[in-house]
């Protein structure tokens, strides 16, 4: 072992085996139904299952959140498959329907392929998706019984198209809302209105179907299930199946340089401590998959690995490979293989193709960083020991505060899940669109608009006053000529992406989202493309273009931002002893008004350059807390030191934040201030970077005191001196990280929190 490499194991949990509980049939499965799943080697149901199964069968809207391969699909197959079955007419004509809906057309494939191995006698599933063909879509319409489709198909074609569904929608038993975990943000507040459009129609036609909802892992999926569907949803989470031993083991890499921003200690790459690690266990012919975020990282840690192994063996090189994105289908394949048969021991993989492996059985799973989610962790661990082996999960840290806290604080990943998937389907900026959608499917009656929450008359109205809906004696009603769900676009990135061209050649070289091409694609930026640099010449707002040339400047650009925030309204708030925990409205406002010029290597600024662009303003949700001037009297920082101190608070909550909300850092942002004009005093806000609000921040004010004690905990646990990425700077910072206080962070928190 290198010297010091023990101390890079922060804690090793071993979870013991779990038996499996098992459940009988119930009496009212159909026959044909139990048969199917007998033949497939499914003796008896796990407990959780039948649970579920029974509810579902009685007509409770039910979410199963249980882990990886818990079999959530019988669940409702079970009720499913038995409602089919058994209302069918005598001549096997089509009785009651079931609609299925996965996040993305792809997910839709495993489910169908288990539905082919069921092989239910004279079922009729079909998938319907973008690429179905005519024929097969009337075929859908009119026969099939059990239909695999997604949210943008339901928005976009089935309920603008509801007349030629009618049969099939009026006979709805059941919908299922698979992998429900991927609805949350802007995205799942969009879908929430598209399943109650859903609910509207299934009504109009005499349906009232049944809602299943399969999950992850998560804190109150009951809430989260509610506000998808606006339904009571009962839970279903005591997991029934078995498991073999579980070792989850957390590893921080030592620090390696002080070449951060402001002389900040740097903790060696993840890239490079994955290799190590995998090197180790290949030498040993442990089966180890290796999983990390980008495709250059994948290549990285797979060509270290194989470089160390050759000084040991060089045949030994030969097992380790990587597996990434645009590799063809029988390549990824072909892998997978040499994998399964042994040829292969170690493969590093990124996280973007979890989902498409096909492999399970493995020995050691790499974690290079916090994947994002619990839910996502157990399922990534879950590759290794399936079939009730042993298992071991290594989580290796990145610098950013969440991982510093979970590698310190391991029973957040164990104990009870703390992390919601939030959304918010009464934000204005989702409602109104979809209201646009309902009236042109039916018209919207007074009586029938509380299905879309408290703000849907007053949304309505608006609507109506903006000359998109007319009210007439019978409802309201779209008379646009424009199809009014195409104002909904319900995967929305927030306009159109910024495309980088290189001059001269009219290459594309990629894309920025608009919210951050002001800071990265201004003119004079330095942008790198796959490990090529070029400069922005010009950025064209309206034409949503940068134009860029190849060149090796010695520097580095960073840009400069003024950022500021007003108070519009406070819904909600609470009392503290040292201060005030509040939600509410604000409109923050962003303008990069420079960039600095950083030299390679060392970092030090050798210029700073004007930027002429808009400010930009932003409509949303925030949750802040202020400190009473006692209370920062009490926390013994001088004047000078409480904007750093604040500063930093704000960026470690800011990355702490996703723990407890199924959000990225990248979707929140923050802004604090020693004194804030619309409260007077020391202020902290952390804001949902969409307009109208996506739930995070919501959920922020709901954990605040959770929430704020692991920002504190995350700062105090990191052994840097002064701040570094680990704790409390952060890459997204427009104030250059400048200036923070690490220690003056813990101080405030301390007297916040009591
Ligand atoms: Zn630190
Ligand atoms: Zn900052």
């Amino acid at each position: 072992m290198t010297p010091g490499r023990a101390e890079r194991l922060v804690h090793l949990e071993v979870l013991p085996a779990r038996p499996a509980t098992y459940a009988d049939w119930p009496a009212w499965a159909a026959p044909v139904v139990v048969a199917a799943w007998r033949r497939t080697g499914v003796d008896r149901p796990w407990l959780h299952q039948r649970q579920a199964a029974d509810l579902l069968h009685a007509g409770t809207h039910t979410v199963v959140a249980t882990g990886t391969a818990s079999g959530k699909s019988l669940c409702y197959l079970l009720p499913a498959l038995t409602d089919i079955t058994t209302t069918r007419g005598g001549r096997g004509q089509r009785g009651r329907t079931v609609l299925y809906l996965s996040p993305t057309k792809a997910l839709a494939q495993d489910p169908l392929s288990r539905l082919h191995e069921l092989a239910v006698p004279g079922l009729r599933a079909t998938t319907h998706d973008g690429d179905s063909p005519p024929e097969q879509r009337e075929w859908t319409r009119d026969h099939a019984e059990y239909v695999l489709t997604n949210p943008d198909m339901l928005h976009r074609s089935l309920l603008p198209a509801h007349h030629r569904w009618s049969r099939f929608l009026g006979n709805l038993g059941y919908v299922v809302v698979d992998e429900c975990h991927h609805y949350r943000g802007v995205f799942g507040s969009h879908v929430a209105q598209v399943l109650r459009r859903l609910r509207r129609i299934c009504a109009a036609y005499g349906a009232n179907p049944t809602f299943l909802l399969a999950s992850a892992t998560m804190a109150e999926p009951e809430v989260a299930a509610r506000r998808l569907t606006g339904l009571d949803v009962v839970a279903v989470t005591d997991d029934a199946s078995p498991r073999g031993r579980v070792g989850l083991a957390m590893w921080e890499p030592p620090f390696v340089s002080m070449a951060g921003e402001h002389g900040a200690p740097l903790r060696r790459s993840v890239t490079a401590e994955l290799a190590d690690l995998l090197t180790d266990l290949v030498l040993e012919g442990t089966r180890t998959l290796a999983f990390i975020r980008s495709r250059r990282g994948a290549e990285a840690v797979a060509l270290n690995a194989r470089r160390l192994l050759e000084e040991t063996d060089p045949s030994l090189a030969e097992q380790v490979a990587a597996y990434r994105g645009g590799y063809l289908p029988e390549e990824r394949r072909a892998l997978e293989e040499a994998l399964r048969d042994g040829r292969l021991v170690g493969l590093a993989a990124t996280n973007a193709l979890e989902l498409g492996i096909d492999i399970s059985g493995l020995d050691a799973v790499l974690l290079g960083g916090f994947p994002g989610t619990r839910a996502a962790l157990w399922q990534q661990v879950g590759r290794a020991g399936r079939g009730g082996e042993d298992a071991l999960g290594v989580l290796v840290a990145r610098d950013d505060p969440l991982d510093t806290y979970l590698v310190h604080h391991p029973e957040t990943l164990l104990g009870q899940p703390v992390e919601a998937t939030v959304l918010d389907p009464d934000n204005p900026y989702v409602l109104g669109p979809h209201l646009c959608a309902a009236a042109a499917e039916l018209p919207l009656t007074t009586d029938g608009l509380w299905l879309f929450g408290p703000g849907a008359r007053a949304a309505v109205d608006a609507l109506t006053e903006a000359g998109l809906l007319r009210r007439r004696p019978r409802g309201w009603f779209w008379t646009d000529r424009r199809r009014a769900a195409d104002l909904a676009d319900i995967r929305s990135t927030g306009g159109s992406p910024v495309r980088l061209v290189e001059t001269g050649t009219g290459r594309v070289l990629g894309t920025v989202d608009p919210a951050s091409a002001h800071g990265t694609a201004h003119q004079g930026a330095v942008y790198l493309h796959q490990g090529e640099s070029y400069l922005v010449e010009s950025l064209d707002l309206e034409e949503s273009v940068a134009m860029v040339v190849r060149a090796d400047p010695d520097y580095s650009t960073s840009a400069r931002e003024v950022t500021e925030i007003r108070i519009t309204d406070e819904r909600r708030a609470e009392e503290w002893p040292a201060g005030r925990l509040s939600l509410g409205g604000v409109q923050v406002s962003h303008q990069v008004v420079s960039f600095l010029k950083r030299r390679i290597p060392g970092g030090d600024v050798i210029g700073e350059e004007p930027l002429d662009l808009p400010e930009r303003t932003l409509t949303t949700t925030a949750v802040w807390w202020t400190l009473t001037d006692e209370a920062v009297a009490r926390s013994g920082l001088a004047g000078a030191d409480l904007p750093g101190a604040a500063h930093a608070a704000e960026h470690a909550s800011i990355g702490l934040l996703p723990l407890f909300a199924t959000c990225d850092r990248w979707d929140i942002g923050g802004v604090s201030t020693a004194v804030h004009p619309d409260t007077g005093q020391l202020t902290v806000f952390v804001y949902d970077g969409h307009p109208g609000g996506a739930g995070f921040a919501e959920r922020g004010f709901e954990t605040a005191r959770s929430w704020l004690t692991a920002t504190r905990e995350a700062i105090a646990a990191c052994a840097c001196v002064d701040g570094c990425p680990s704790c409390v700077q952060s890459p997204k910072c427009g104030n250059q990280n400048n200036p923070l206080d690490k220690h003056g962070a813990i101080r405030l928190l301390d007297v916040l929190l009591g």
